[in-house]
């Protein structure tokens, strides 16, 4: 049996029925078990099996109070998968169907992320199966507080730095913030994301959305293309998806599409600077902001559909893991003329990226392309232990900055590969993987 095959049936014996996880790992091994085969050292560190299992995990049980005065109870994770780059570091993301697996596909993505951002940044992610939609402002704030003793014993500046993830933004952080510093009473960076008034980082909240269109702008640059012009889907109407939309629109791109659970939201003449502005303040009071927003302003909204049956230049998945199956991903290759860039993390099933690869469309993946959240991060924890703010014109320099260099690093070692057109895909794996596997022998064991 090749290292490949031994690699995957370990990998299947070791994490049964965790789909999600063995996606994301088989597909990470298919280009590095190359790279491993021709080097002695990650060969004799097993750097493999290192990179593909978690340091390890936590799980509690979150029991908090109601409204109506009754104890309700959660289940919750943190799963910290690497620090050989530096503290534990990735999100937080609270919703129903969250289980072990899905966290073990972030916290691993997130290894070779944050490994790419060249930032001293470990790996993790976190989060509970607490369905915070129909709760009231009390109730996501006991809940929030009630997360934090349990977990805050586990976090710091040093050890592990949670985030936000999907529906934990800067005011469910504040609140957990506010919980570490009654408990822990350490003023410092032990979260990222926080609101600016508690030590947060500007443009914290726009950063993952602008970083995917600056790396979008990159691609099209080493093409001699400027964004200028360019129709764009977006799927999703969460922070990525909104701020995506916002800076395509600031940099002349035309937004065709938002979308959520429920159905498409179609703008044919491109969505405005109000329509988003109204979505990001408004829409949050609106159980279907979309549907609203159609309602309130003469756009389209068609439920149960998605954006992938329409025709643009770019598509920007900001939605999920796997929203793109092998038959949507055949119909994007005819519809799109340019690529697809993925804003969420795995919002491709495998067939469905292996078709796009095969195809004439570039294709970026979240890990490279959706890092731009985890380096403000990076930038928060930075001014946190510096006692110091940076301005948002600062922030937003460092942040295209950071994200040509990602895109240059994807580029130049595809090329390296022996591509023609870039493969962002192997690059980032490539790239990212170096980065992890020579910490981890440098550490020795
Ligand atoms: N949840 C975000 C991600 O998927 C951000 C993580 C962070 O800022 O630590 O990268």
């Amino acid at each position: 049996m090749s290292l490949l095959e031994r690699t995957i049936s370990w990998l299947e014996e070791k994490n049964p029925n965790q789909d999600e996880f063995l996606q994301s790992a088989k597909e990470v091994c298919e280009y590095i078990v190359p790279i491993v085969n021709a080097n002695e050292d990650y060969k004799a560190h097993n750097v493999l099996q290192r990179i593909l299992t978690h340091d390890q995990i936590l799980e509690f049980t979150v029991t908090w109070e109601n409204d109506k005065g009754y104890p309700e109870v959660n289940r919750a994770w943190r799963v910290q998968h690497s620090n050989a780059l530096g503290p534990y570091k990735g999100g937080t993301r609270f919703h129903p169907q969250l289980n072990i697996s899905t966290l073990k596909f972030l916290a691993f993505e997130q290894s070779f992320k944050n490994a790419l951002t060249q930032l001293t940044l470990g790996s993790g992610k976190g989060g509970s199966d607490f369905n915070p939609k129909g709760r009231s402002e009390n109730e996501i704030r006991r809940f929030c507080n009630a997360y934090m003793q349990a977990i805050y014993k586990h976090i710091g500046p040093n050890t592990d730095v949670p985030a936000g993830d999907i529906n934990v933004g800067d005011k469910e952080l504040g609140y957990m913030f506010g919980e570490y510093l009654r408990l822990a009473k350490s003023y410092d960076g032990a979260l990222s994301g926080k609101p600016i008034a508690l030590g947060g980082s500007c443009l914290r909240a726009q950063a993952t959305g602008f970083g995917v269109i600056y790396f979008v702008q990159e691609m099209l640059k080493s093409q001699d293309k400027q964004i200028d012009g360019h129709s764009v889907l977006i799927s999703g109407a969460g922070n990525v998806a909104l701020h995506a939309a916002l800076k395509a629109l600031q940099l002349g791109a035309k937004v065709l599409s938002l979308s959520n659970s429920r159905g498409v939201l179609i703008a044919e003449e491109g969505l405005t600077q109000q329509h988003l502005d109204w979505l990001l303040e408004e829409g949050k009071k609106e159980t279907n902001s979309l549907e609203s927003l159609a309602k309130k302003d003469g756009l389209l909204y068609k439920k149960n559909e998605s954006p992938w049956s329409l025709k643009a230049d770019i598509g920007i998945p900001c939605a999920t893991q796997n929203e793109i199956n092998g038959d949507t991903a055949k119909k994007i290759v005819k519809n799109l003329s340019f690529g697809v860039v993925e804003g969420a993390n795995m919002p491709c099933t495998q067939e469905a990226s292996d078709t796009l690869l095969k195809s004439k469309l570039h294709y970026a993946p979240g890990k490279a392309a959706n890092a731009g959240g985890v380096i403000v991060s990076g930038f928060e924890m930075q001014q946190n232990a510096m006692m110091r703010y940076e301005t948002e014109a600062e922030l937003d320099k460092k942040l295209q900055q950071k994200m040509s260099d990602i895109h240059q690093a994807c580029e130049d070692e595809s090329r390296a590969q022996g591509n023609d057109k870039a493969n962002y895909v192997q690059g980032a794996n490539i790239v990212g993987f170096r980065r992890l596997a020579d910490a981890i022998v440098a550490q020795g064991y």
